[in-house]
């Protein structure tokens, strides 16, 4: 199998140590296997990416001495093709509409992705709404009455994935190896309790992270997936994803999380420890490389 692997960096602020251990992680992968790299932006939150921050993340990358393929993929600039996956699974009926005030679903859809999940069923259960199947026969006027509520997101239904894969839903797995030098290679079921009815689109927008992460991993043919551990139960959602859009499962691993002086993972808020600030401050790439036990 040829190894290409990506960093999908959402421009919503600098590029902190935390993204610089995951950047290099992958490189170094891509690197120790004669694979490829590939960089992707994944910018379709539209009110919290910035361009200045794309032109940042990839200065701090070349900065950083990351080489990638060209040209980048920027996701705000294929909502189409988002939006005939979201009406594949619309059409298989395991979507629903959730309806919350403008602000929630603000703060929901356009969080990070771990924030983005809701427990199975519960955002029905919350909203009043009903799953609605495509496949059942939708009167126009309900839909126009349901959708006159206002703002929603489309969510995943895992009841009626379930329904709908039958057997083969116990079945789901997923290939995961460990970060290292001879990653060790394990088989992982597919675990329910970790799933969640995740937003994969709202009444404007036919995207979220996690149906564009999964849709581009399979059209940019990714065979490694590389990334925080903060992600893995997304990973789980993500493979059911794949199996419903009939898209490939790629073979995961999952690294640990870097944490500051006071033990908690970096984030857009440790400011002071952007690279960009640190860079501004007189460190090397050397010096971050070493900081974060990737200097071998
Ligand atoms: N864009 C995501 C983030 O910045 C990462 C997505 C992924 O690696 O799957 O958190």
């Amino acid at each position: 199998m040829s190894f290409l692997t990506r960093f999908a960096p959402s421009p919503t602020g600098r590029l902190h140590l935390g993204h610089a251990y995951s950047a290099l992680t992958a490189y170094k992968a891509a690197r120790d296997v004669g694979g490829r790299l590939i960089l992707r932006i994944e910018d379709i939150d539209r009110t919290r990416c910035r361009p200045e921050y794309e032109a940042g993340i990839l200065e701090d990358l070349a900065w950083l001495g990351i080489e990638w393929e060209t040209p980048v993929r920027r996701q705000s600039d294929h909502f189409e093709a988002y939006a005939s996956a979201l009406a594949r699974l619309y059409d298989l009926g395991v979507l629903y509409r959730c309806f919350r005030t403008r602000r929630e679903l603000a703060e929901q859809s356009a969080g990070a992705p771990q924030e983005q999940d809701a427990p199975q069923e519960d955002a029905a259960a919350r909203s009043g709404d009903l799953p609605i199947s495509w496949g059942d026969e939708d009167k126009k006027d309900d839909i126009e009455s349901l959708e006159a509520r206002g703002p929603f997101a489309w969510r995943l239904s895992i009841n009626n994935s379930q329904r709908l894969l039958g057997e083969e839903f116990a079945r789901l797995e997923f290939t995961s190896e460990d970060v290292g030098p001879k990653p060790e290679r394990r088989t992982n079921q597919v675990r329910p309790d970790l799933l969640s009815d995740v937003i994969l689109g709202r009444k404007d927008t036919p995207a979220s992270y996690h149906l564009a992460v999964v849709h581009d991993d399979a059209l940019q043919a990714v065979s490694h997936v590389i990334r925080g551990e903060d992600l893995l139960s997304a990973t789980h959602t993500h493979v059911l994803l794949q199996r419903l859009l009939g898209l490939p499962t790629p073979v995961y691993r999952h690294h640990r999380l870097l944490t500051d002086e006071d033990g908690k993972r970096y984030a857009k808020r440790n400011r002071s420890l952007t690279l960009a600030a640190l860079r501004a401050d007189g460190v090397t790439p050397t010096d971050i490389r070493r900081r974060i036990g990737m200097d071998e």
